[in-house]
């Protein structure tokens, strides 16, 4: 894509995973002249290897700032789905049936419902609807159950995409709304001045009065640049996904879902391998198997077709960081850990703010002040 030396434009945006593609739609969709710059495919990408949920029922224990913000998310989460598919005629197959995680022994059950309850409690006025079901009433839901479900948490707020056809939409979305997308642009430099950012990447020169960072992991060495900071770390996932079946899951288990194609797709897996995104390892693939052969015997009968890793991006407590620079206003960085579920807050709530040149209180808990005391190593 072409670029002209210097060109200045209203916003940059570093990062053209889900999050920098989403927030870089919702500044062109508030009128911003948007440039997003992006480090090409062979980065760590998150957005390119994730499970594809929409998920709430476990965002937020101990912090209902950010159970809040996922709420939020996933209530406009129909919107931005009706409006992708308005603007690029990409359907990203959002179904949010509400979720359950399964419970395999009497000590997983009375642990989950600890944690529901105490998510209840914290949710406080905006309320928390769930439900602990016994096997008799997953069972009633989802027959074709093991013998080694004993129950299963559940809420109504829970769902999935094609979370490769939601970056798809997305970077359509921005192209039409005018924005322009520089792929090959790894950032090699970044001046910041007050209210004017100069970045060089690739054959790009760009200059504007708003920068975003969003660049995954990336943001850990650019962040100091304009005086933030990202605490993130890589955490690495595996996924494995089975042949084509006829619909057999109506609703999203939190590591088995069924797309909209019809492959099972088999996940959840959390391991520190640095920044290895690309070796999958049998141990890891048994035990993600034979959990989900306890849930539902008849995924033994399905051929895996592939499997993937990718690393997730990961503060030291599992919370996004939402900041914005004191010593360079107008600079802000985004990273999170649960990209595909924000997907809708980070468009049509957080680049709202960011266009009017701050961020709103309700997102001051995310900044990474919080970790002004903990050193992460990468
Ligand atoms: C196995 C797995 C399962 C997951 N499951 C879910 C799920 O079910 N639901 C959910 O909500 N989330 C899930 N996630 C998390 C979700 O995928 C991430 O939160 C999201 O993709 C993060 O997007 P990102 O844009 O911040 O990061 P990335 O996807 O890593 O993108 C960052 C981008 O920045 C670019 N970049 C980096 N450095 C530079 C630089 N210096 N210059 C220019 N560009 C740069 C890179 O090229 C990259 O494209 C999962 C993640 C994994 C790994």
């Amino acid at each position: 894509m072409g670029s002209r030396a210097g060109a200045s434009c209203d916003a940059i945006v570093i990062g053209g995973g889900l999050v920098g593609t989403a927030i870089a739609c919702g500044l062109a969709e508030q009128g911003l002249k948007t440039r997003l710059l992006d480090e090409g495919d062979t980065a760590n990408r998150a957005s390119r290897g994730n499970f594809g949920l929409v998920w709430v029922q476990s965002k937020g224990l101990g912090a209902p700032h950010y159970h809040r913000w996922t709420r939020r998310s996933a209530a406009a989460w129909p919107d931005l789905a009706r409006s992708l598919e308005a603007r690029t005629g990409l359907d990203t197959a959002l179904a949010q049936p509400g979720g359950m995680t399964f419970c395999l022994s009497d000590q997983e059950f009375a642990e989950r419902a600890a944690r529901m309850e105490q998510m209840r409690r914290e949710a406080g006025n905006l309320g928390f609807e769930y439900r602990m079901l016994t096997r008799e009433e997953v069972a009633a839901q989802l027959p074709s159950i093991g013998p080694a479900v004993i129950g299963a948490s559940w809420t109504p707020y829970d769902g999935h995409v094609g979370a490769l056809v939601l970056l798809h939409a997305l970077h359509r979305a921005f192209r039409d709304l005018g924005g322009s997308y520089h792929p090959h642009a790894a950032v090699q430099s970044l001046h910041a001045m007050r209210n004017e950012f100069r970045v060089t990447a690739g054959d790009v020169q760009a200059s504007a009065p708003r920068l975003v960072l969003a660049a995954g992991l990336g943001n850990a060495t650019l962040a100091p640049l304009v005086g933030l900071s990202a605490p993130v770390r890589p955490e690495r996932g595996q996924v494995l996904v089975t042949e084509r079946a006829r619909p057999l899951l109506p609703m999203p288990i939190v590591n088995i879902r069924q797309t909209a194609e019809g492959s099972l797709l088999i996940g959840e897996s959390k391991e520190d391998a640095g920044f290895d995104s690309l070796t999958q390892t049998p141990g890891i693939m048994r035990d993600m198997a034979r959990r989900a052969v306890l849930s539902f015997p008849w995924i033994a009968d399905l051929n895996i077709v592939r499997a993937w890793s990718a690393l997730r991006v990961m503060s030291a407590d599992g919370l996004p960081i939402y900041d914005q620079s004191r010593s360079f206003p107008g600079a802000f960085l985004a990273n999170c850990h649960s990209g595909v579920t924000l997907a809708a807050a980070h468009m049509r709530l957080l680049a709202p703010m960011i266009a009017a040149g701050e961020l709103a209180p309700e997102l001051l808990p995310f900044s990474a002040d919080r970790f002004a005391h903990v050193h992460v190593t990468a």
